[in-house]
């Protein structure tokens, strides 16, 4: 019996008609770009989100980049990114000429440290990109009070955690991407809510923001062929927004799945000492992007599984401070230890949808097997 990390086809199968309706009607329209599906996903988003403006973009990289764009951002600028993250976070700062500054993460929770922060911030910092790591959210009362002081814009990644909200001190709630300056996400195959190519979207609650957005999306410009800034060329395209929209339907019952598998790998895994499990904070509510443990003799347990046809990934195996692209480039005005111990210990388990109760048992047998041997 082979486990892989995912099961993109049976999520597709049980909603097979609809999506294969969905992507014929573009077809049958040839609305390619731009067509009416992207502005439905567009409002559909938005009015999921609860507020504000959803623009689609071509990926989650892409909206990060047009948000620091949209912002006006400039070379020498600095922006504070986590040193434990997929480096698209990171990679767009260095790509526009800005300087990535890492700070850490910490180690239970796997987000950026907002003691960190405080301690890495120089004259020269606009910005704050906050990543909702694994399907939780980063501190973002504690992000946005630090952002508020020393006049800061924030950019939360959210490309693992769409459908996840954060809840306030006074007990309000918002959907994690709606509460920074900017929101980011992705809609990569793979992650939450998922289309079956390359697609983004960044949100906003200011329309003047919005715009400029819009605008840096559209080779910066509002009236066509009258290009008021350099922008860039990266859209949503239709048949990606069709099946969106069926699938944003499905989105709180996805995350619901995911929740109640992780529920289960907690209780199998619970006896274990030489495992720490994930942890939740009591600000959000977590979509389990990823299910990831840490665990000593890291890459000796993924061989083990890996015999027995059990897939498991490690996310990520190096720190951004570790990564070849990035040392020239970054600042580093913090220890990083928690993100390269991180580095050498998590290792993610197969999350998705479609798990069900023997599936789980049986990686949860192996794993206890190798740690009886
Ligand atoms: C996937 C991801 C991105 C990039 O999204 P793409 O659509 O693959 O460009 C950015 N940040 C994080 C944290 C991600 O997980």
């Amino acid at each position: 019996m082979k486990i892989p990390m995912l099961d993109l086809r049976g999520q597709y199968l049980k909603i097979k008609e609809d999506i294969d309706r969905s992507i014929q009607d573009v077809v049958d329209s040839c609305s390619f770009i731009n067509g009416p599906a992207v502005h439905e996903f567009e409002k559909n988003l938005a009015g999921y989100l609860g507020s504000g403006y959803v623009v689609g973009c071509a990926n989650g990289t892409d909206a990060l980049q047009v948000a620091m764009m949209a912002l006006g951002l400039q070379p020498g600028d600095e922006v504070i990114v986590p040193s434990f993250t997929f480096a698209a976070t990171a990679e767009v700062v260095g790509l526009l000429g800005l300087v990535p500054v890492l700070v850490d993460v910490d180690e239970t929770t796997f987000n950026i440290d907002a003691q960190g922060i405080v301690k890495a911030i120089s004259p020269k910092t606009k910005a704050i990109v906050p990543v909702h790591l694994f399907g939780q959210a980063a501190p973002m009362e504690e992000i946005m009070k630090i952002a508020r002081e020393h006049s800061l814009f924030v950019i939360e990644d959210n490309a693992q955690a769409l459908g996840a909200k954060y809840t306030f001190a006074d007990g309000t709630q918002k959907y994690l991407g709606t509460i920074g300056h900017i929101g980011c996400t992705s809609f990569f195959p793979t992650k939450n809510l998922g289309c079956y190519g390359d697609g983004g979207a960044i949100f906003t609650q200011d329309s003047k923001l919005a715009a400029s957005i819009k605008m840096v999306t559209d080779h910066g410009q509002k009236v066509k062929y009258h290009h008021d800034i350099i922008g860039c060329n990266s859209r949503l395209d239709s048949i990606q927004a069709a099946i969106l929209n069926v699938k944003l339907q499905h989105l709180d019952g996805y995350s619901a799945a995911r929740y109640s598998a992780a529920r289960i790998y907690k209780e199998l895994l619970s006896g274990l000492e030489e495992i720490v499990l994930p942890t939740e904070v009591p600000y959000s509510n977590h979509v389990y992007h990823q299910f990831t443990i840490r665990v000593k003799e890291r890459d000796k347990l993924r061989e083990f599984l890996a015999s027995k046809g059990i897939a498991s990934m490690t996310y990520y195996p190096l720190s951004l401070n570790k990564q070849e692209a990035f040392m020239p480039i970054s600042a580093v005005r913090v220890p990083l230890d928690n993100s390269e111990k991180l580095a050498s210990e998590v290792l993610s388990l197969p999350m998705h949808t479609e798990l069900n109760l023997e599936i789980q048992q049986n990686i949860c047998e192996a794993i206890k097997e190798f740690y009886k041997s």
